[in-house]
């Protein structure tokens, strides 16, 4: 029977067949699982299901990793410790020292230092470039390029990737693509089914999505998955069996989460756009296929000031984070992009003025005054 995106989020996982049998899966918070002889023990060894040590599987994560490959309609997963370990070995599936990378120039700030400086002493290059001009991309691609990567939505400006030419030009050229899900979420966005091989998440985002958890996932072509769950299990970037539980106790909600956190946001978005006092409000009102997505940013006009204004926000906390259920703001100048060039910076549009706003799952009506209140009470 077809399952929709919904029923899919609770239903897609079978559960271990046990004799105690708890609704939900219990928390296999252990290191390591016994054997009752050699012949079990050889078993395991031979491809006969079960575990041996959690390092190298543990029914949590599993279940973490298998749970977002099904919704993500792609063959396989693994959830990894957090959304940089899942980027590291979504990319070590597929390049090795003397590979070459063609990214995308406005990733995530951890990213491009994964990148740019750790990738890169490692003997990985990187060229960072504008995907939104493709010509761009494919003067970049070298004869050891392996693969390009980017995000579906950028942080902090929220340009929508687009991801059937990205896959074209990748497809032509030979190369993989591996893209980062985080912002879009499965609900808005399905890379792999798009042709993407590989999609990487910070589980600590949307599909956790309480904030109370470090954690990330790759998922997509079988064989690219069995590779990154090889560098998972030899680099030890394993996530906890307790992180991975509550991470898919947190991704059951998903859809409910999204649909009133994105649409909430899109009234913000609506209500902040004719206001006189933000110069510019980013939002992708454009994606209409993929859905709009929860998070705002926001350019403040100069008639604002920008210390009073972070003063002024009531209830919604500044944070260097996203995609909890409660609104939050952040400074990415002085946080998520502080490590980049000035001249990044300043190209990019990442000004002292930019507010990224989290839009959470309060009345929208509540959120929509806490702003206009703050707006107004940091005027000039
Ligand atoms: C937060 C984030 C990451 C990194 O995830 P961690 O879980 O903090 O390691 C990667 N990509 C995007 C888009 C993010 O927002």
């Amino acid at each position: 029977m077809v399952k929709r995106f919904e029923t899919k989020l609770i239903h897609s996982i079978e559960k271990a067949k046990l004799p105690i049998r708890s609704k939900v899966t219990p928390i296999y918070q252990t290191s390591a699982f016994t054997f009752d002889n050699l012949e079990d023990l050889e078993g395991y060894y031979q491809g006969e299901g079960n575990y041996l040590y959690s390092r190298t599987g543990n029914p949590n994560t599993d279940e973490l990793g298998q749970m977002v490959a099904a919704i993500e309609g792609a063959p396989a997963g693994i959830a990894t410790s957090s959304g940089l370990s899942a980027i590291l070995a979504g990319i070590l599936s597929v390049a090795k020292s003397g590979d070459h990378i063609v990214a995308a120039e406005d990733v995530y700030g951890g990213s491009f230092h994964l990148l740019h400086e750790e990738l890169r002493n490692l003997g990985v290059e990187t060229t960072f470039v504008s995907f939104a001009n493709l010509e761009q991309v494919e003067r970049a691609i070298q004869p050891n390029t392996k693969l390009l990567y980017t995000e579906s939505i950028t942080n902090p400006l929220l340009r929508v990737e687009n991801l059937p030419a990205v896959v074209e030009l990748a497809k032509r050229n030979n190369l993989v693509t591996v893209v980062d899900n985080t912002f879009a979420t499965p609900y808005h966005c399905n890379p792999y089914e798009l042709g993407v091989e590989v999609v990487v998440h910070s589980a600590t985002k949307y599909i956790g999505g309480h904030s109370d958890v470090t954690a990330g996932v790759v998922v997509g072509r079988e064989d690219l998955v069995s590779k990154a769950r090889a560098k998972v299990v030899n680099l030890g970037a394993n996530v906890s069996p307790f992180e991975a539980w509550l991470t898919t106790r947190g991704l059951k909600t998903l859809a409910v989460r999204m649909q009133v956190q994105s649409s909430n946001a899109r009234k913000l978005a609506e209500a902040l756009r004719n206001n006189p006092n933000i110069a510019r409000v980013y939002y992708p009102f454009e994606a209409e296929t993929t859905g709009y997505g929860a998070m705002v940013s926001i350019e403040l006009a100069k008639t604002v000031d920008v210390n009073q204004f972070f003063k002024s926000i009531g209830w919604v906390k500044l944070v260097p984070t996203l995609a909890g259920v409660e609104t939050s703001v952040s400074h990415p100048l002085k946080t998520s992009h502080r490590a980049l060039p000035p001249e990044a910076q300043e190209s990019l549009g990442i000004t002292n003025e930019l507010v990224r706003i989290s839009v959470g799952i309060e009345h929208f009506e509540d959120i929509i005054s806490v702003f206009e209140q703050a707006i107004e009470n940091s005027l000039r």
